[in-house]
């Protein structure tokens, strides 16, 4: 079993004492921390060891809503208000493969490390093939195949959707890093009656995780209230599917009767500031459900959405968005918005006993923010500079499971100038189709 020691560092625990090691040690032994601290460095005997040189030492983050091949459509149309419609949708039935999510979901994969993230959970089309991209770069991953009934790329009925999922699980049955999970698009796009078939599905599979967008748009409320005549949260709890491990992306669209209804059932929410944001939809009642009791993680949702995969590029957001809507400083202090990225998000993973924090006997998943830069400092607290300064080029190093993937800002697991290549000819094909759907409407 290789040893590796991280010495010289600004330890940041995020354990539930938020404990601080300042010059602090890690010692990680396989894919485990043995030990941390401060004082004395212990002798371990053949350790590796990493001199942190004062640099912040911090838990892995955790995205816990990405659609990671849609990397490839960052910036596509950005202000067109029906892009969904006119570009993506058809880009998506015409280009999405086995091929083109290896191709987008290893340039996410690319972003994320080298910004810190070490989890992600992730739901869209041939999701096995984004399982394996996870494996390969040696990321850790919950991995949904989505289930819709808007004639998707990958299946043509539900019955092929849950042949897929059953594929995913068996893939990855016993995999160390990656987690199957079943990811039913929405409400309004699968209906209770599939909901009710993944809750039994993912039952029936050990309690897998679950993933749907839940409470995003007012088109799902209406529908829910005019064709089922309650909330889409109110449906949601009656098909049995919101149950702990149940990631609900977006819940934003929601009143106190919703948020208790959540609060009791388990189900955790993964927060998308930007792409809510952007999308001009709202802000999020993220304090009322912390209060409430519900994890609340912090997520990308696509780079389609979000346009970036690091969770520093949200911070900003969530914190102003929970300010403005408090009328104060108060709300969303620092510390909780670091917590939230790391063992928050953990939890909303159902993961929180593994990963999340730096603790003896988790999971050696840390990152290293290199503190040279200047508009870093002062540090009069360091959740404050990693909440508000701090950006995705500052991390230096990233190691999960004990394995280092990024090392002096070089992904170790994937070809830069290959993921870079192959994403931008895929961009190419996708530019040509823009060209002709543009062709077609002028015509
Ligand atoms: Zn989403």
């Amino acid at each position: 079993m290789s040893a590796r020691l991280v010495v010289n560092a600004w330890l940041i625990a995020v354990d539930e004492a938020m404990s601080e090691f300042r010059p602090g040690w890690i010692h990680v032994e396989g894919d485990r921390i043995v030990a941390l601290g401060g004082g004395p460095v212990p002798e371990v005997p053949g350790a590796e060891i990493l001199d942190a040189e004062g640099d912040i030492v911090m838990p892995g983050m955790v995205n816990p809503h990405c659609h990671m091949p849609m990397s490839l459509f960052r910036g596509l149309a950005e202000d067109v208000d029906d892009r969904l419609f006119r570009y993506m949708l058809p880009l998506e039935r015409k280009f999405v493969s086995p091929e083109m999510v290896r191709i987008g979901a290893r340039l996410a994969a690319f972003e994320m490390i080298a910004g810190g993230v070490t989890t992600v959970a992730d739901m869209y089309y041939h999701e096995t093939e984004i399982g394996r991209v996870v494996d390969e770069a040696g990321m850790r991953g919950v991995v949904g195949q989505t289930l819709a009934d808007f004639d998707p790329p990958d299946h043509r009925s539900f019955e092929e959707g849950f042949a897929l999922a059953e594929e995913l699980a068996g893939t990855f049955a016993g995999h160390p890093r990656v987690t199957a999970s079943i990811a039913p698009h929405a409400p309004y796009s699968t209906g209770p009656a599939v909901m009710e078939m993944a809750a039994l599905w993912a039952a029936d599979h050990g309690g897998l995780p679950i993933q749907i967008h839940l409470a995003e748009t007012e088109a799902e409320i209406a529908w829910a209230r005019k064709e089922h005549g309650m909330s889409t949260v109110e449906l949601a709890m009656g098909t049995g599917i919101l149950r702990p491990k149940t990631i609900c992306a977006h819940f934003l669209l929601v009143d106190d009767a919703d948020i208790r209804i959540l609060a009791g059932s388990g189900a955790a929410v993964a927060h998308n500031a930007r792409s809510n944001g952007k999308g001009g939809r709202g802000m999020a009642r993220i304090e009322d459900m912390r209060a409430a009791g519900i994890p609340v993680g912090i997520a990308t949702d696509g780079a389609m959405s979000g346009n970036t995969l690091d969770l520093f590029s949200q911070f900003g957001v969530v914190s102003i968005f929970a300010k403005l809507r408090g009328g104060s400083r108060k709300p969303m202090p620092a510390r909780d918005v670091i917590r939230m990225a790391t063992v928050e998000g953990a939890r909303v993973l159902g993961m929180d006993a593994a990963i999340g924090s730096l603790e003896p006997g988790k999971q050696a998943d840390l990152i290293r923010i290199d503190l040279s830069a200047p508009r870093l400092h002062p540090i009069y607290d360091p959740y404050a500079m990693l909440a508000f300064s701090t950006m995705p080029t500052d991390v230096r190093d990233v190691m999960v499971a004990g394995e280092w993937i990024l090392r002096d800002r070089e992904v170790l697991t994937l070809e830069r100038h290959k993921v870079m290549s192959d994403a931008l000819q895929m961009a190419d094909r996708f530019r040509l189709e823009i060209s002709a759907i543009d062709g077609e409407s002028r015509r």
